[in-house]
């Protein structure tokens, strides 16, 4: 533990993160747990410790360095699986309100778990589509930030994302390194659903573990209440 622990201190130093020891020891046993659940249920094809420190734990914290993350009180994580970015943000700062939605089951009940054994009283989970989640009256449009790594392409993404974005929220998007045809082909999802594309963050991950991009979409009018389409549309019929 005390080696993984200097390993992941150093590595997000990098970054000019730095949590508390006793939180980065948090981070740590919650990937212990994932990879103990790992074994019955699949929720990581990561199973090399400090792989999984730079790729899920420090991949998930990069978005404190952007510039909407001070002011997000309220934030929502789509299609979250084992947790990430939504579970090492919700234990680096309890003092702010996240939302998990996931739509299957066995993952959303590992959520649980991690929720109630490190005591989040911060995160929520809701095991549900996005589709239908975002027509609640209690989500749609209430969230500083909402986030997705790894869930769809951008206008699959900006339709579910952007419903639940206050007007002047942002959703922000974990991408690879190619990111320019993605949002170009993204231009018509943008406008019908009042978002438009602000800018990008690139970081580099340590151990030559790759590029990272965060796209940034900042929602400036209201989302048709027809957004999202029924579960499935968005992903089937991507609005290009
Ligand atoms: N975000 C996590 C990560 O980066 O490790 C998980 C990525 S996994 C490839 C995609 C997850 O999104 C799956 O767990 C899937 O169940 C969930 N998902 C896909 N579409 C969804 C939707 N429309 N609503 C809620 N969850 C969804």
């Amino acid at each position: 533990m005390n080696e993984l622990l200097l390993f992941f201190r150093e590595k997000l130093t990098q970054f000019d993160i730095r949590p508390p020891d006793n939180v980065l020891v948090e981070e740590i046993q919650y990937l212990s747990h994932l990879f103990s659940a790992n074994q019955k249920t699949n929720l990581t094809a990561i199973t090399d410790w400090q792989e999984a420190i730079i790729k899920h734990l420090i991949d998930s914290l990069l978005i404190v360095k952007t510039d909407y993350w001070q002011h997000a009180e309220k934030i929502l994580d789509i299609g979250s699986g084992a947790g990430f970015p939504g579970i090492p943000l919700a234990l680096c700062h309890r003092d702010r309100e996240i939302v998990l939605v996931e739509a299957n089951q066995k993952k959303a009940a590992f959520l649980h778990q991690i929720k109630d054994l490190f005591k989040l009283s911060n995160l929520r989970i809701i095991s549900d589509r996005a589709e239908s989640v975002a027509h609640c009256r209690q989500y749609r449009e209430q969230f500083h930030l909402v986030t997705a790594r790894a869930v769809a392409n951008l206008p699959t993404l900006l339709e579910l994302a952007t419903p639940f974005c206050r007007i002047g929220g942002v959703f922000i998007a974990y991408k690879g390194p190619d990111i320019n045809e993605e949002v170009i082909t993204a231009q018509v999802a943008f406008e019908i659903l009042g978002s438009e594309f602000v800018k990008s963050y690139a970081f580099v991950l340590p151990c030559g573990k790759g590029k990272r991009n965060l796209i940034v979409c900042q929602k400036i009018a209201a989302t048709p209440e027809k957004y999202p389409r029924r579960p499935g549309i968005p992903n089937k019929k991507p609005l290009i």
